[in-house]
């Protein structure tokens, strides 16, 4: 339920919060870097681009009830600046706390309602329809999860840049190509539940699609899934090329009724679930 998402990933950080720090990303498709780029992504506010960057389920997963929620998809809390220093609930308890990414400008989306909310339903899409060379693969070695890829999905994109005759380009001027990455992560094969709390970074994990998927905020420490606008797939890239989720993807498949799917993996070996 994709109108369902920004609580998912709310829910999803605060529970990321509970478990240990993520081993760093081993990516590197410009030979140096050996972590994404820098994921509190500026997407749409780099290039003096002047734009406004930019279910929870309550039924069981014990029985086979229909995966339906009452959650009003027209009015959904919007999350910006709900990150801590602590633990907190309703915030992500972010290691970045010190957002000052160029200031955005711009109209914003016409989907923010106002009174702290927004509506999923009215919000801009980029086009396109493009297909990329993915990879991605899964294998266990001893007791790691070891999943390499090139960051390019298993469906298809925008157009990015977006374009100035698409109609999301009034909100969103994402002046970024999607390029190929060069993604190796090991997790822990069987992640068992911290003692401890820690900050979640900018990155937060990698989905069966090959994309990876980033924190709740953009380069602002707002909420990037209401400011920044991706498309069909949820999709946008940032600055360096990463392609990215900032919530689960409407293209990633679902169970119907019963358990959720398993559409990723955090970076603390957790599975990631619709
Ligand atoms: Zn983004």
């Amino acid at each position: 339920m994709k109108r369902l998402i920004i609580l998912l990933m709310i829910s999803f950080l605060l529970t990321a919060c509970l478990f240990p720090p993520p081993p760093p990303p081993q990516t590197g498709s410009d030979s140096s870097t050996e972590s994404l780029p820098p994921a509190n992504d500026q997407s749409s506010q780099n290039q003096n681009q002047a734009s406004p960057t930019s279910e929870a389920e309550s039924e069981s997963h014990t029985s086979d009830a229909p995966h339906t929620s009452d959650v009003d998809a027209t009015h959904l809390e919007i999350g910006d600046g709900k990150y801590s220093t602590t633990p907190q609930v309703g915030y992500v308890f972010s290691c970045q706390t010190n957002y000052n990414g160029l200031g955005a400008t711009g109209a914003p989306g016409n989907w923010i309602n106002g009174d702290g909310t927004w509506n999923a339903l009215m919000k801009a899409v980029v086009d396109g329809s493009v297909s990329w060379p993915h990879s991605f693969s899964i294998s266990i070695q001893g007791d790691q999860r070891v999943l390499t890829g090139n960051g390019l999905p298993d469906h298809t994109t925008g157009n990015y840049p977006i374009s100035p005759s698409d109609d999301a380009y009034v909100y969103d001027r994402n002046p970024n190509s999607i390029s190929e990455q060069n993604i190796t992560l090991t997790l822990p094969a069987n992640p068992t539940i911290a003692s401890q709390p820690t900050c979640v970074g900018g990155d937060v994990g990698i989905m069966l699609s090959g994309v990876v998927l980033f924190n709740a905020f953009d380069a602002l420490g707002r909420d990037a899934q209401v400011h920044e606008v991706q498309d069909e797939c949820d999709g946008h890239p940032q600055q360096a090329g990463v392609y990215h989720y900032h919530a689960l993807s409407d293209c990633l498949e679902d169970t119907k009724t019963g358990h959720s799917a398993l559409m990723g993996y955090a970076f603390d070996g957790f599975g990631i679930y619709g």
